[in-house]
């Protein structure tokens, strides 16, 4: 299986890497949406969020908030995004689980700008049941 982040990982690929530990590694994003744009990620290979075992969530949420702190502290960014991408539908292009860290600025050009939908009388209370009748815990 190729994987740049595993490469990564491994050191068989180069990256400004700014911690790791055991199980976490966090570096710089090549294309940045604005600089100091970092990714964390699993050392393990999971291809999305669901697929994470939980054991390996709270080190990587942690990791990606004490790393937000240091962007915020370092950078002094106007607010940052915390972003993860599922699936091709949704902006993923590399298939191991990271976190987007994007720090932001009050104009920088990077919006989401949907079309927001409004729902038809009832829908969203068959919305609501179907998650609902799907949610495990
Ligand atoms: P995704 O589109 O899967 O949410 O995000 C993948 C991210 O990985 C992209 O923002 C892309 O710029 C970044 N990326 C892809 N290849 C490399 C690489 O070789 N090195 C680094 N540092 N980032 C990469
Ligand atoms: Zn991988």
């Amino acid at each position: 299986m190729n994987c740049i982040f595993c490469d990564i990982i491994d050191k068989k690929s180069n990256a400004e890497i700014l911690f790791e530990n055991e199980c976490v590694l966090a570096f710089l994003d090549i294309r940045p949406v604005n600089y100091g744009h970092t990714l964390v990620i699993p050392k393990i290979h999971y291809e999305n969020f669901l697929a994470l075992p939980e054991s390996e969530l709270s080190e990587l949420i942690k990791v990606t908030k004490d790393i937000s702190g240091a962007i915020v502290s370092s950078l002094n960014p106007q607010g940052f995004n915390i972003v993860a991408n599922n699936g091709t539908a949704a902006g993923q292009s590399v298939f191991h689980f990271h976190f987007h860290i994007i720090p932001r600025f009050n104009q920088d050009d990077f919006r989401f700008r949907p079309k927001l939908k409004e729902y038809n009388v009832g829908s969203m209370h068959e919305y609501a049941d179907k998650i609902r009748a799907a949610v495990l815990i």
